[in-house]
């Protein structure tokens, strides 16, 4: 995936070490989403705003693969419209089969329901794709069988461990689909960001307005 203006790539050391870039904290930032799922899709039409202001913008969605055993993804054609119009900006990544009590981790075999959402989310997932747990519970298990399925990385809390590179990239903002105030707090992020400088006063966002939000 190569985006024009790849300021806010989630790869972005990669970029800035193949540009010369030295560090730059915003360069670094990555986005991150949790609870991707129909119930709270709606909601992604606040990104799509985020996505109208800064061009640049990509996002990391950790995505249910079933969610309540109600909403299987596979077999939606909403979710497969959604995923053509965003898969150059989104990248999905797993994040549990059913999403429903007890997390994946305290369940009696955690690699067979970590394997079910890898297989029903595969066809939109990334050559290199991450996973993070429900409610972010992990056992000393889960690293095992993420290397196992050929994980790339696992996300906890505020933080990406990328499995074979043995990195932990820090600078995340995550936000939940539910809650649009996190995905407000993207915005602003992001805003104040371009307001301080100069070099893309192009991608200058729009203010924001209460009948776009
Ligand atoms: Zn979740």
């Amino acid at each position: 995936m190569e985006l024009a203006n790849p300021v806010f790539l989630y790869k972005g050391i990669e970029w800035n070490q193949k540009n010369g870039i030295q560090d730059d904290p915003v360069f670094y930032m990555i986005f991150t989403l949790d609870d991707l799922c129909l119930s709270y899709l709606d909601n992604f039409k606040y990104f799509d705003y985020i996505k109208n202001c800064f061009p640049a913008f990509k996002l990391i969605a950790f995505t249910i693969a079933n969610f309540k055993n109600n909403e299987l993804l596979l077999e939606s054609n909403i979710f497969k419209k959604w995923f053509q119009k965003h898969q150059n900006w989104v990248e999905i990544a797993v994040h549990s089969y059913d999403h429903t009590y007890p997390p994946d981790g305290d369940r009696n075999n955690e690699e067979y329901w970590i394997k079910k959402a890898l297989n029903n989310l595969k066809p939109f997932l990334p050559k290199q794709y991450g996973y993070r747990s429900p409610g972010w519970q992990t056992t000393n298990q889960t690293i095992p069988i993420l290397k196992k399925l050929r994980f790339s990385y696992i996300a906890f809390e505020d933080k990406i461990n990328y499995l074979k590179e043995k990195r932990i990239e820090i600078k995340i903002i995550n936000s939940h689909l539910y809650d649009q105030n996190s995905i407000q707090k993207m915005y602003e992020v992001l805003k104040n960001h371009y307001s301080g400088t100069k070099r893309r006063t192009n991608d200058l966002p729009r203010p924001l307005s209460a009948r776009n939000w």
